[in-house]
């Protein structure tokens, strides 16, 4: 079932979410409604918090759909390494029609559970790299303007503000 994608400054995008303890039918049903709410947005990742379930979920899929075989989902997932420096523009479906170039690691390793709980160790370069680290940010409770400085983050929160007063957020 697709889900409202929640947007910045709703409290569930600024909270750390929770680990997974057991994978029960009902965190099966949120990894199918994630990947259909992500699919159809249309996004390239989306994390648990982001349809308002505080759960150490995402799914990450380059392709938007369109080989089965690039479907990603990572439950609990850590770092293992993470390596080097990219600095790419960046957006987030909770924070519509904003983008900002967001220095990242160029690559990383994760683990974590596929749906299946089997654990899983993913190697992201890329954008595979940003995507996995822009999901886990999610997971901490962080977006990316969290990640900007000064004027750069400035200029959109307060741009945010002004259309959450005018009841176009
Ligand atoms: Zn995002």
């Amino acid at each position: 079932m697709l889900q409202p994608i929640l947007k910045y400054g709703e409290r569930m995008l600024h909270q750390p979410a929770t680990t997974v303890d057991v994978i029960t039918p009902e965190v099966l049903a949120l990894i199918t409604d994630m990947v259909e709410t992500m699919y159809a947005a249309p996004g390239i990742g989306l994390a648990a918090p982001q349809i308002g379930v505080p759960l150490r979920i995402f799914v990450v899929d380059l392709s938007l759909g369109r080989d089965p075989a690039g479907l990603i989902t990572m439950i609990n997932p850590v770092f293992v390494e993470r390596e080097g420096m990219q600095l790419e523009d960046e957006g987030c479906l909770s924070l519509p029609n904003f983008n900002a170039t967001v220095a990242r690691p160029a690559r990383v390793v994760l683990k974590g559970l596929n749906r299946d709980g089997v654990e899983q160790q993913i190697e992201g370069t890329g954008l595979h790299a940003r995507a996995f680290q822009h999901e886990i940010d999610h997971l901490d409770g962080r977006v990316f303007v969290d990640r900007l400085r000064g004027i750069k983050r400035e200029l959109i929160v307060r741009k945010i503000r002004k259309l959450a007063k005018s009841g176009r957020w």
